[in-house]
């Protein structure tokens, strides 16, 4: 029989309502299919568990961190593994350790190596159904490890990898991908089919409907996704190929960021290799710099240098900032008050003006640009914080995502 990867999101595994209407949708998959279920944790415990460790220290130690956010993930699929058995469903729970799920890499952001098939095979010849904590792994030193939060669409993806399953199914609190998150817009429209690699900028530009790590495997892996309510029985959204899609707009999503800080260095010496000293302590410390803009020096000497960083990562890029005897300024800036908006689409590749209709768009509406960046398929933009809203609707309509 067909390998099946059904993976249940926070709030589809939220209550213990919604773990019963859960294992329903598993049974109704066990007649055709084996099914192996990839669990996260139930909604709102990993951030209180996280929230926990801050309150111990702001440094809390990474090996001592995924020990502990991982713990979600064991209460939900146990209660799940629970729920099948008491309606006579044959199911089991599994830690990554136990699989186990092997993992490389940093604490808090490991990427799965290699998923050992022996013990969940045998489970499944049995008639079982292995109920799989998403997020965590282990390492070759068997501490136990997680792969950044929203993880578990990337452990769905590499189950279906290793097991080489027919279908994998991420189900969700929303019926699909939208054209944008359908939470902030309610005009939002359910797309049938989306591109990879369209998703995958979706997804790093902030729409958290899908982990990008997991697009990026699914991409490497081909693997198709489907994307669906636990709520509701809807069709819900491919994300596949190119190849396989036939899409006459020229944009197919709009995504927005929330936590997102600009820090401009005003009066920086203009010289070769100052950006490069400016970065290099950011990079050394893991922290992510994103857009970057450099004035171009009138007098040639002075120059300002703007760029953005996760607001979480604010005060320790002041810190280094402050402390890098390799650079000199005049004075430093911040704004935690920003976002970044981005329209995404490969249709823009062909058609010319698609910059010109987004920067007019938003002049219409009074929002002032303060840094741009642009990829072959899509245009970023940062505006203040409040005007997101404004700006994703004044977008969904200038590209006709209404309709
Ligand atoms: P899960 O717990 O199932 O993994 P997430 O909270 O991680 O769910 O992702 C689902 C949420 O993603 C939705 O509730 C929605 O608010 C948000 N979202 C953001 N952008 C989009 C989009 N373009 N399409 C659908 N949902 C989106
Ligand atoms: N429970 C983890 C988190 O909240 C992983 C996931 O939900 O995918 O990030
Ligand atoms: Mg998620």
């Amino acid at each position: 029989m067909k390998i099946i990867v059904l993976k249940f999101g926070g709030t589809s595994v939220g209550s213990i309502q919604r773990i019963k209407k859960v294992a329903k949708i598993i049974k109704s998959y066990s007649k055709n299919y084996r099914v192996i279920v990839l669990s996260s944790a139930m909604s709102g415990t990993t951030n209180n568990l996280i929230k926990m460790s801050q309150k111990i220290s702001e440094n809390f130690p990474d090996n001592e961190y995924d020990t502990l956010v991982s713990a979600g993930e064991q209460i939900s699929c146990s209660l799940l593994a629970g729920q099948l058995l008491s309606n006579g469903i044959k199911s089991r729970s599994w830690m990554g350790w136990q699989v186990p799920i092997l993992t490389e890499g940093k604490h808090k952001f490991s990427r799965i190596k290699y998923i050992n098939r022996t013990k969940i095979l045998k489970f499944l010849k049995s008639g079982g159904i292995p109920i799989i904590a998403g997020f965590q792994g282990v390492d070759k030193k068997l501490n136990i490890t997680t792969i950044g939060r929203g993880g578990s669409d990337s452990s769905a993806i590499m189950v279906a990898k290793f097991f080489k399953a027919d279908r994998c199914v991420i189900y969700t609190d929303v019926e699909g991908i939208y054209t944008t998150d359908p939470n902030k817009l309610n005009s939002a429209k359910k797309i049938q089919n989306i591109s990879y690699e369209e998703m995958l900028e979706m997804a790093s530009l902030g729409s958290k409907v899908m982990q990008p790590d997991s697009i990026q495997d699914a991409r490497l892996n081909r693997i198709n996704i489907e994307v669906k309510s636990s709520f509701v029985h809807k069709k819900g959204t491919l994300i596949t190929k190119r190849k396989n899609i036939v899409n006459n707009k020229i944009i197919t999503g709009i995504s927005s960021t929330d936590n997102d800080a600009k820090v401009t260095l005003l009066g920086v010496k203009d010289r070769p290799g100052i950006a490069a000293s400016i970065f290099k302590p950011l990079s050394q410390n893991s922290i992510n710099v994103d857009m970057v803009v450099q004035n171009i020096s009138s007098d040639g000497k002075e120059t300002d240098l703007t760029f953005t960083i996760k607001s979480y990562d604010l005060n320790k890029t002041k810190k280094l900032i402050n402390k890098n005897k390799k650079i000199s300024f005049k004075k430093m800036i911040f704004d935690k008050n920003v976002s970044k908006v981005s329209i995404i689409g490969v249709g823009m590749i062909t058609t010319p003006g698609v910059t010109f209709r987004m920067f007019q768009a938003l002049a219409r509406k009074n929002i002032n640009i303060q840094v741009i960046s642009t990829s072959e398929i899509k245009i970023s933009v940062l505006i203040k914080k409040r005007n997101v809203i404004k700006a994703i609707k004044c977008l969904h309509q200038e590209f006709n995502l209404d309709k």
